[in-house]
């Protein structure tokens, strides 16, 4: 038995989300309360209580909950409200007029994450509309500031409203996209995600001219050398159980790949071999799974000098380091001041910016299962697989407090004059008005079939 798509909320989903891409949202600076406030208003007409709490002034959150018996955990539905600057010279529709055409509703954060605010909304008002049975509570929060690393938006909340959306269960953005194999779509759910150190590096030397280089101590040569250290440093490879799990899928769905994973799997080792050669028939896969092997260490911004014919006496460097799940942030750091010690422990500063710890949730849980098997009832051949994402979402503050956590905004490949398309944070982002009618449809259905 196929279960039926939600087609009678095609209208209203599709407005929905024309009116939050209307709203602009770009961070900074946000303005994000604006938003919030067009939700709760589409919230009370439902009869819900929404509550606006705003971390600084614009700065809007909104939650809203529906209360189950307490016989099950209860499940927050998050998104985010904030959105990614987009230059109108680029676009070929003004990027938030949130038009609709094509079949498509196009904007900055239809895909990132607007489109799926949307969807979490026509869940809960379906939820109440069609009086399902909560065995446990159902909280909506769309948030402020993630593209920002959340401090004003759920990091806020965690912190002083922890009772307002703490939820043993987390669904969120980073998934549920799914992959086309050869024979059918393989949905992923985000189980993991990379964390990040952003750190500086200051070369010290001293300055002279430029026509007597053998007098001075050039700071740019110096970094020359903390860069190249960088880039030949040999990070071990890990298989956190995330990739474990999507290298054995992966493995079985295509058969070209099931020589190359197997091997993977159970040589990592052989890992830069194996990839080599997984590069010579496809290289795009072997590019994605090279950074989800290991922490990578990548210069992002440098400076030094200031004239044509002066040696300069500093330059500095910032580094965006990824690690694993698993990995610890304090041993990651201390790693890289042995590295800089060996080249000179006296002209190397070192000081960090940023840190985000990994995170990553097992995928042996009822609400995996749940998903795995509302996707078979939407669609009864495909196959379902946990992904780590190199990027990092607000996840992260609820995996630290020991949720559950899941990237899963369900989509099938968007495809465009017969070529599947990558739209976030994109130029002419935008998601089908069918995918919108989809996202919903799995996510209400899960929901349901989880809760009652
Ligand atoms: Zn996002």
């Amino acid at each position: 038995m196929h279960a039926q798509l939600l087609k009678e909320i095609e209208e209203e989903i599709t407005d929905l989300l024309s009116n939050l891409i209307r709203i602009n949202t770009t961070n900074p600076p946000g303005n994000e309360s604006t938003a919030a406030k067009y939700i709760s208003k589409q919230f009370k007409r439902d009869g819900f209580k929404c509550e606006l709490l705003e971390s600084a002034p614009k700065r809007g959150n909104i939650v809203t909950r529906l209360k189950g018996t307490g016989e099950k955990p209860s499940l927050l539905l998050l998104s985010h409200l904030d959105v990614v600057a987009a230059d109108p010279k680029e676009w070929s529709v003004d990027p938030f007029s949130g038009v609709v055409k094509d079949g498509f509703v196009w904007g900055r954060g239809a895909v990132d994450m607007k489109g799926m605010t949307a969807i979490e909304i026509m869940v809960m008002k379906l939820l109440k509309k069609n009086n399902v049975k909560l065995k446990g509570d159902v909280i909506f929060a769309a948030t402020a500031d993630e593209e920002r690393g959340g401090l004003l938006g759920v990091d806020y909340l965690l912190r002083n409203y922890p009772e307002k959306i703490l939820a043993p269960y987390v669904l969120n953005e980073g998934g549920g996209l799914a992959i086309p194999t050869r024979s059918r779509n393989v949905f992923t759910v985000q189980t993991a995600e990379k964390g990040l150190l952003w750190f500086r590096v200051k070369a010290k030397g001293t300055a002279g001219h430029s026509s007597l280089p053998n007098l001075a101590d050039n700071a740019i040569l110096r970094m020359n050398k903390v860069i190249d250290k960088m880039a030949n440093y040999q990070p071990q490879v890990m298989l956190t159980s995330t990739v474990k799990h999507f290298l054995a899928v992966m493995a079985r769905e295509e058969p070209a790949l099931q020589e190359p994973f197997t091997r993977l799997l159970a040589n990592p080792e052989l890992s830069d071999k194996i990839l080599d050669e997984l590069a010579k028939i496809a290289p795009h896969l072997a590019e994605e799974i090279l950074p989800r092997l290991k922490m990578t260490i990548t210069p992002t911004i440098i400076h030094g000098g200031f004239k044509e014919n002066v040696i300069p006496s500093e330059c500095e460097a910032i580094f965006d380091c990824r690690i694993l799940p698993g990995q610890d942030t304090a041993k990651t750091i201390a790693l890289i001041k042995k590295l800089l010690n060996d080249i000179d422990s006296e002209k190397l500063e070192f000081e960090v910016l940023q840190a985000q710890e990994p995170s990553e949730s097992t995928a042996e849980t009822p609400l995996y299962n749940t998903i795995a098997s509302v996707l078979r009832e939407f669609e009864s051949n495909c196959g379902i697989t946990p992904i780590l994402m190199t990027g990092g979402t607000d996840s992260r503050f609820f995996r630290k407090r020991g949720s559950i956590c899941y990237g899963f905004h369900p989509m099938k490949p968007e495809v465009i004059s017969g070529k599947v398309v990558k739209l976030e944070h994109g130029i002419d982002e935008r998601i089908s008005i069918e995918n919108l009618v989809f996202g919903a449809s799995i996510l209400y259905e899960t929901v349901k079939k989880f809760m009652s």
